[in-house]
């Protein structure tokens, strides 16, 4: 038997969820019951993969357990780039691949904006929801605009389309000079993560049904099926898909493979627009990958900014509100060195979020025991590859084998992390060596 040790942390109050509406969760589960398929996790994973077992076949009972609400957890706190090109957050150029490589993982993040697009269509969403708008990859310096150089020689090697800009021409769509170059790609699209996930999350109907405020506390194999037991329930089901990412861990599962890495945002309170001159809505990656988020968010009340950036090793998968202001007086700085027409504006949410990250960069994927399917390890771009990797589960569970599922079971298997107290020491090491690498960025 799998016994959860604990359970997800709420990390701050997330201003996405704070500028939606109130919502009422979906009841907790309190009874027994059966389904062919329990998904274990309500984030990009799991609600991928119930999405495409309901379309794989309509008749199928899905039972999804989220631990939490839905948008509480990494899911909906996240910066809402759902970005189509390779994006490695631990490499040191994003690309972490070859030309081949990096074609299969375009196909496949293509693949999970495919989804993400007919959510968005079918609940007919505008662009304050789901913007195709693309993404600029961003320079502060010699340095950025090196990097940004050398991304667009990597697009050239796979025929992906982009427009360089120099510092004038980004000034015109960030309103402020503080940018000396950036590279546009056009196939990000930019979510309000909260609000997707609780779209999707709300799509359901029977014979899916969701559950929150329910953590799977324990798994055991019943014959051929499985039990997943909860604080006042329990479901009887012939397969699970573990779409709880980092948490799984917490089962034992994948122990001595996953680097628990954290990231942090805050986001400004509003402001009147005539304040910063540009375009009302953009978002902006870094020229380096440990370097900071921007996104602009344009409001009915005023115009908000997003900084997202620092990344702590935390292998015990908590964080402290101590951590949560250290990051913030980062985002300050930050926000500071690159909008300072916005003098006074202060930041009104801040918030950390949870990555599973493998030393190697693959997914945590595959049939793991006989009818248990995992769909983990995000490795910090989970809006394209949980997506995916949701979607290739499910379809692993219904017996299929589809380039989709050939892709993903072409990965290795994640690589041993070194022992401890090494891997905490390197871990830690390299953080600080590529954050510091990334300066002002
Ligand atoms: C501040 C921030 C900014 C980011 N920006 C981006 C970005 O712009 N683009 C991008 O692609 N990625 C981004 N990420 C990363 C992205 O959010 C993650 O990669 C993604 O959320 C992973 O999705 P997931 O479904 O695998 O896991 P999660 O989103 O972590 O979902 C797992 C779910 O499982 C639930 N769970 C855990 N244990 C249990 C249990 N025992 N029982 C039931 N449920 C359980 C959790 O509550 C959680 O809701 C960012 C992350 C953060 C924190």
């Amino acid at each position: 038997m799998l016994i959860a040790s604990k359970f997800p942390q709420t990390l701050g109050r997330s201003g996405w969820v704070a500028m939606m509406p109130r919502r009422t969760p979906h009841p907790s589960l309190d009874q027994t019951v059966s389904a062919d398929i329990a998904i274990i996790g309500g984030g990009f994973a799991g609600l991928s993969a119930a999405r495409r077992l309901s379309q794989l076949d309509p008749a199928l009972r899905v039972v999804i357990l989220e631990a939490g609400e839905i948008a509480d957890g990494a899911t909906g706190r996240n910066s809402g780039f759902v970005i189509d090109l390779p994006h490695e957050v631990s490499s040191e150029d994003y690309s972490g691949s070859g030309n081949d490589a990096r074609k299969h993982d375009i196909a496949v993040h293509r693949m999970a904006i495919a989804l993400a697009r007919d959510v968005a269509n079918e609940n007919g969403w505008g662009k304050d929801i789901f913007d195709p708008c693309g993404k600029y990859n961003i320079a502060m310096g010699p340095q950025g605009d090196k990097h940004v150089a050398s991304y667009a020689k990597q697009l050239d090697k796979v025929h992906e389309p982009y427009t360089l800009l120099d510092a004038k021409q980004i000034a015109a769509v960030t309103g402020t000079p503080s940018f000396t170059s950036a590279i546009y790609t056009p196939g990000t699209v930019i979510i309000q993560p909260a609000a997707y996930v609780r779209g999707l999350a709300d799509s359901f109907r029977a014979p899916v049904t969701l559950y929150e405020n329910t953590p799977a506390v324990s798994i055991e194999r019943q014959g051929s099926s499985w039990q997943i037991r909860t604080p006042k329930g329990i479901v009887n089901a012939e397969k699970i898909i573990l779409a709880n990412n980092g948490q799984a861990q917490n089962f034992g599962l994948f122990r001595g493979q996953l680097l628990h890495v954290y990231t942090y945002a805050s986001m400004t309170e509003t402001f009147d627009p005539k304040r910063l001159g540009g375009e009302r809505s953009w978002g902006a990656t870094p020229a380096f990958p440990m370097g900071t988020t921007v996104r602009r968010v344009q409001g009915k009340e005023g115009d908000r900014v997003l900084i997202r950036s620092r990344y702590t090793y935390n292998p015990r998968m908590q964080v402290s509100e101590g951590a949560i202001a250290r990051a913030g007086r980062v985002h300050d700085r930050k926000f500071d060195a690159r909008f300072p027409t916005l003098k006074g504006i202060a930041m009104q949410y801040r918030w950390a979020g949870a990555m599973a990250l493998t030393w190697n960069g693959v997914p945590a994927f595959g049939e793991i025991e006989p009818g248990m399917f995992a769909a983990i390890a995000c490795n910090g771009v989970g809006a394209t590859k949980a997506t995916a990797s949701g979607m290739a589960a499910a379809e692993a569970a219904m017996g299929l084998d589809s380039w989709l599922v050939q892709v993903f079971r072409s990965f290795d298997a994640p690589k041993p992390l070194p022992p401890q107290p090494f891997l905490t020491i390197g871990a830690k090491a390299n953080l600080s060596m590529k954050e510091w690498s990334a300066g002002i960025e």
